[in-house]
C-alpha cells in the first residue's frame, strides 16, 4: 500500500468514531495542491542533471501551510503527500494553527557538494515561488531529513532576492539559523519534544503497569535508530532524564551494550571514525536492522518511514515505541504491536515539538522582536521587588547575604529559549493529556486517538468558517 493510503487507512480508523458526515471527513483527508517541479542543475563538472522536486500543501483549513522540505531518494509525490497530511494532523493535535504541506527534492545529499546543494536549494525556491507556494502566509517551509538550517539560511536568501520589499519576509521559512531570524532552541526542538512526550506517557502509573513497567524515565533502557538531528536530540534528552541507552542504529550497522552508552561518547567515535561501530565496550550487530529487535523499555525510530513492518514487528521486544520519525511503522506492523500489548507513542503527536517551535520562529518573525526582550528586565525586577516586600513583610528577617543569594536564583527574567522551552514542554504534555482521554473514552490506540483529536479539530475550524455543518 502506498504511504499515503497507510495514512488515510490510519486516518479512517480513527474517522469510524467521529459522527462527521462523510463529505467533510473526504475534505480533511484530501490532498489540495501538489506541485511537481523538474529543473536543471548545473554540476561541478559543468555536466547538467535534471532534478526532481516537489511541494503538497495537504490542508488550508488554517493558513498558512507549514513543513519540512527533504532531500533523500525516497521522495515522490507519494511520499509528499503523505508527510504532508501527517503534517496537518500533527499541527491539529499540538494546536498550531497552521495547515500541512511537504516538499522534498529526489537526491542523495551525499553525492552533491555543498556548492550544488547551494544552487539547488536557490532554485528550488526560486520554482516554489514561481508558483506561489512559499510565503509568510501561504506556505512556510522548515527543515526535515537531509536538510537543516543552512539550506534554509539559502532558501530566505533566494525568498528575499525576488520579494525584495516584503516587510515579513523573514516568516517564509523556519528553522534558520539563529543569526538569520531563527529562533532559540529550534534546532533541538523536536527531539526535546520527543522527550517530553515520553516523559508524559511514562507518568501514567495505571497505563505503565499494563505493559509492566515502572513509572518514570529513569533507569528505561533505549534502542535509537537514527542519529541525524532528531535521533541525536532525543536520545541526550532522555539519557540527560536518567534513562539507560542501550542501543543506536545507523546506515553503517549499530552497537549494542546492555549497561549503557553515552550519546555524546558514541557521537564523537562515530565523527573520529566515520562510523558508530566498534564503539569501545559495544557489540557491533552488521545489519542495522536487527537493532530494532533489541531487549529495551522503549525503541525510538528517529530516521525514515517504513522501518517497522509486518516482517520484523512480531520480533520487537519493545514495550513502548516512540515514533520520532514520520511514519515509521506501516499500518500492518502498528496492528502486531498493538496486539503485543506495545504502547505506540506516535508520529503525528512525538515528533510535533519540531513544528511547535517553527510556530514560535514564525511568529518571533512576524513581531519582529526576541521572545522576552520586552519583559526579561521587568520580570527580573518584578521578582525582587515581591523578595524585598516579604523580607520587609516578615520584619527583615533575611540577612542581607540570604537576600541576595535569593534574589540571583529566583530573580531572573525568562530569555527567549526559556520561553520556547516551557511553551514546548506545556504543548507537549497538554496535547499527550487531552490525547489520553480520548484514549480511554473511545477504547483505542493512542494513535487512533491522536487521529481523532486531529480530525475533531480540523472538523470544528470548518465549522467555524461556516463552511461545513
Ligand atoms: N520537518 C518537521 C516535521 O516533520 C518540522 C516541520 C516544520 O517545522 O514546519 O514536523
Amino acid at each position: 500500500m502506498s504511504f499515503f493510503g497507510q495514512v488515510n487507512r490510519m486516518f479512517d480508523a480513527a474517522a469510524a468514531h467521529t459522527e462527521h458526515p462523510e463529505g467533510v471527513l473526504h475534505q480533511i483527508r484530501a490532498c489540495d495542491n501538489i506541485c511537481r517541479i523538474e529543473f536543471p542543475l548545473k554540476r561541478d563538472d559543468g555536466a547538467i542533471e535534471v532534478i526532481k522536486g516537489y511541494r503538497a500543501e495537504h490542508s488550508h483549513h488554517k493558513q498558512p501551510t507549514k513543513g519540512g522540505i527533504r532531500y533523500a531518494t525516497s521522495v515522490s509525490v507519494d511520499e509528499v503527500m503523505a508527510l504532508a497530511a501527517l503534517m496537518s494532523y500533527k499541527c491539529a493535535i499540538v494546536d498550531v494553527p497552521f495547515g500541512g504541506a511537504k516538499g522534498g527534492v529526489h537526491i542523495d545529499r551525499r553525492d552533491y557538494s555543498d556548492a550544488e546543494l547551494e544552487r539547488l536549494t536557490r532554485r528550488y525556491t526560486f520554482e516554489l515561488a514561481r508558483k506561489n507556494y512559499i510565503g509568510p502566509g501561504i506556505d512556510v517551509p522548515a527543515p526535515d531529513y537531509g536538510t537543516s538550517s543552512r539550506e534554509m539560511a539559502w532558501i530566505l536568501d533566494t525568498y528575499n532576492q525576488l520579494e525584495h520589499n516584503e516587510l515579513n519576509s523573514l516568516a517564509c521559512v523556519t528553522g534558520k539559523p539563529v543569526g538569520q531570524g531563527g529562533v532559540r532552541g529550534r534546532t533541538e526542538a523536536t527531539g526535546r519534544g520527543v522527550f517530553y512526550g515520553i516523559r508524559q506517557a511514562c507518568q501514567f502509573e495505571d497505563d505503565m503497569k499494563e505493559l509492566g513497567l515502572e513509572p518514570g524515565i529513569e533507569g528505561k533502557t533505549v534502542v535509537v535508530q537514527g542519529l541525524g538531528n532528531v535521533g541525536y536530540h532525543s536520545a541526550k534528552f532522555l539519557q540527560d532524564g536518567g534513562a539507560k541507552l542501550v542501543g543506536f542504529a545507523e546506515i553503517e550497522g549499530a552497537i549494542h551494550d546492555p549497561d549503557g552508552m553515552d550519546i555524546d561518547a558514541v557521537m564523537k567515535h562515530r565523527r573520529e571514525t566515520g562510523s558508530i561501530m566498534d564503539f569501545p565496550g559495544a557489540t557491533n550487530i552488521a545489519a542495522s536492522a536487527e537493532a530494532l529487535e533489541l531487549e529495551c523499555d522503549i525503541l525510538v525510530p528517529a530516521a525514515l518511514e517504513g522501518v517497522i513492518t509486518e516482517e520484523n514487528a512480531p520480533r520487537i521486544k519493545a514495550r513502548i515505541v516512540a515514533e520520532a520519525a514520520n511514519g515509521p511503522v506501516t499500518s500492518a506492523a502498528d496492528q502486531i504491536l498493538q496486539d503485543n500489548g506495545v504502547l505506540m507513542i506516535p508520529d503525528v503527536y512525538l515528533n510535533a515539538g519540531g513544528v511547535t517551535v517553527s510556530y514560535f520562529e514564525w511568529l518571533r518573525n512576524l513581531s519582529h522582536v526576541r521572545h522576552g526582550r520586552m519583559s526579561r528586565r521587568f520580570e527580573e525586577r518584578n521578582a525582587e521587588r515581591i523578595l524585598r516586600a516579604v523580607d520587609e513583610l516578615t520584619a527583615e528577617s533575611f540577612d542581607d547575604r540570604l537576600l541576595d543569594s535569593l534574589i540571583k536564583r529566583i530573580g531572573f527574567g525568562a530569555s527567549e529559549e526559556d520561553l520556547v522551552n516551557s511553551g514546548l514542554e506545556d504543548t507537549m504534555a497538554f496535547a499527550y493529556d487531552e490525547v489520553r482521554v480520548i484514549r480511554k473514552e473511545k477504547d483505542v490506540d493512542m494513535r487512533t486517538a491522536a487521529f481523532i483529536s486531529a480530525i475533531n479539530k480540523i472538523a470544528k475550524s470548518y465549522a467555524d468558517m461556516g463552511i461545513f455543518p
